[in-house]
């Protein structure tokens, strides 16, 4: 039986990388699963590769109208939502004697704020025992130079996770985080300048890891597919690190 036979799921960041395999694998094990973006003609593309049961619903979470203009889509075409996979996220790496106040605003903006109304927002569809999975990053625990902002901003998702344990614990909703370490998607690229400097970047991180080698989009897509099932059922509060041992030794 396929572990999310007749779930409606929503993944945020749903058109690119990793929200795009959680997605894709959603819809394998029987979810229907709205996405969501920014960029319309990456949501377009996202949609006919995964094919069927999914919509791409096009918006900032920066902006509270369009979460308000998702939710009225997904209340007035299911009526409900059973998982919430809040994945959007930028990293702008700038030293902290260099960061300005426009790149530390948005990025706050985007991982912290959006994602903290998105989840506020999903409440009243959400069903009782539903489950909600934030992406985090293994940055939340660690001092990589010029990532202070972004990291910062994962150390306050990981931290969501345990006081919104506590708050829908009545409801039987389950809170955990993912913190991926480095994954092969455009997020490394926009980390760059060149498309060489992208690559000694993807081989920097891959020394620096364990296992040798980067992660894969799917690889992430499968720890959140434990967290959202009912394989995953008396896991809540944590923080799943999935970085080929990079933050544990
Ligand atoms: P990605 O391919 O660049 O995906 C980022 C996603 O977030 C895109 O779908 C993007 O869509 C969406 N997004 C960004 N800003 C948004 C906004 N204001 N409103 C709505 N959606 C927005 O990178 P990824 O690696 O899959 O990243 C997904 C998550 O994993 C992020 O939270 C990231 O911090 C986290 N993560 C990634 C890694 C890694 O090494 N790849 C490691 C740790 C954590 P639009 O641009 O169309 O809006």
């Amino acid at each position: 039986m396929a572990k999310l036979h007749g779930k409606v799921a929503l993944v945020t960041g749903g058109n690119s990388g990793i929200g795009l395999a959680i997605a894709k694998r959603f819809v394998e094990e029987g979810a229907f699963v709205y996405i969501t973006g920014r960029r319309e003609a990456e949501l377009d593309k996202a949609v006919a590769m995964i094919g069927g049961r999914v919509a791409g619903v096009q918006g900032d979470v920066q902006r509270l109208e369009d979460l308000d203009r998702l939710y009225a889509q997904i209340g007035a075409e299911k009526g409900r939502l059973d998982i919430l996979v809040a994945n959007s996220g930028v990293i702008e790496p700038q030293r902290i004697d260099e960061i300005t106040e426009e790149s530390f605003d948005r990025v706050f903006d985007i991982n912290v704020k959006g994602l903290a109304f998105t989840v506020k927002k999903a409440l009243p569809l959400l069903k009782d025992g539903g489950s909600i999975v934030v992406t985090s990053s293994i940055a939340n625990c660690k001092g990589f130079p010029a990532y202070s902002a972004y990291s910062a901003t994962k150390a306050a998702v990981r931290s969501f996770v345990r006081t919104w344990t506590a708050e829908l614990k009545d409801r039987r909703i389950r809170v955990n985080a993912v913190s991926p370490g480095p994954i092969d998607t455009p997020i490394l690229d926009s980390q760059a300048k060149t498309k060489d400097q992208a690559n000694e970047l993807r081989e920097r991180f891959a020394a620096a890891i364990p296992l040798n080698r980067l992660g894969s989009p799917g690889e992430i897509a499968s720890a959140v597919l434990f967290l959202s099932s009912d394989e995953s059922s008396f896991v809540a509060g944590v923080d799943l690190p999935v970085d080929g041992g990079m933050s544990a030794l």
